[in-house]
């Protein structure tokens, strides 16, 4: 019999890694990341069903309505959500599922699944963060500063996460993931 895989809840400051982290955590094939829908238009060479899936904002509000996601959001003018239907299979074939939300999502997902393990990536040091959000290149200063204020009320909110882990590198910090996971599945 195949036990049920984990949800796993990961969020953090913009520019701290997550993204990266995760990618590295998803070459493991005990890991799937849920993709999330939004009502914003692709950026770049996004593509529907890899980033998100784009949807209009009928169809979105029709997911809302048949209470097809777990929680949503609306954030600067559009709406984002973590469609339920793929955790609910992926996690019956006993993968461990990622949701990659920011932190408001987190504690919604906290209410509805309260199963759900949570984890919150930080950057070493502020300065590190900084410079990461800056050699990432896709932001203009102004955002860098609000992100960079953002980034302080959100590690404020770190030690309700279940797990705090630090993205000091990449290698070590999913393999602190990795070792987290197997930890409670055993
Ligand atoms: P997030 O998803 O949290 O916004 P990203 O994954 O986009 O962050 O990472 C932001 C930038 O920091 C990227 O340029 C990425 O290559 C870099 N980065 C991520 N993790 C590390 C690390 N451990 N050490 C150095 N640079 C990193
Ligand atoms: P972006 O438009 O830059 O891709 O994402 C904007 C914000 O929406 C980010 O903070 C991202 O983490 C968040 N986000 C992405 N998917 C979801 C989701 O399913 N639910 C919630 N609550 N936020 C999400």
């Amino acid at each position: 019999m195949i036990s049920e895989g984990l949800l796993i809840v990961i969020s953090g400051p913009a520019g701290t890694g997550k993204g990266t982290v995760v990618k590295e955590l998803v070459k493991d094939d005990s890991f799937r990341l849920s993709i999330s829908a939004t009502t914003r238009a692709p950026r770049g060479t996004e593509q529907d069903g890899v980033e998100y899936h784009f949807l209009s904002r009928e169809k979105f509000e029709e997911m809302i309505a048949e209470n097809g996601f777990y929680e949503y959001a609306e954030y600067v003018g559009n709406y984002y959500g973590s469609p339920k239907k793929p955790v609910e299979e992926w996690t019956k074939e006993g993968k461990n599922v990622i949701l990659e939300i920011e932190v408001q999502g987190c504690q919604k997902m906290k209410a509805v699944r309260p199963d759900c393990i949570s984890i919150f990536i930080k950057p070493p040091s502020m300065e590190e963060l900084e410079k990461r959000l800056r050699g990432r290149g896709t932001e203009t200063e102004e955002v860098i500063r609000k992100r960079m204020s953002r980034a302080q009320e959100e590690l404020l909110l770190a030690d309700s996460y279940d797990y705090v882990v630090v993205n000091d590198t990449v290698e070590r910090c999913a393999g602190e993931i990795m070792d987290i996971i197997s930890g409670l599945k055993s």
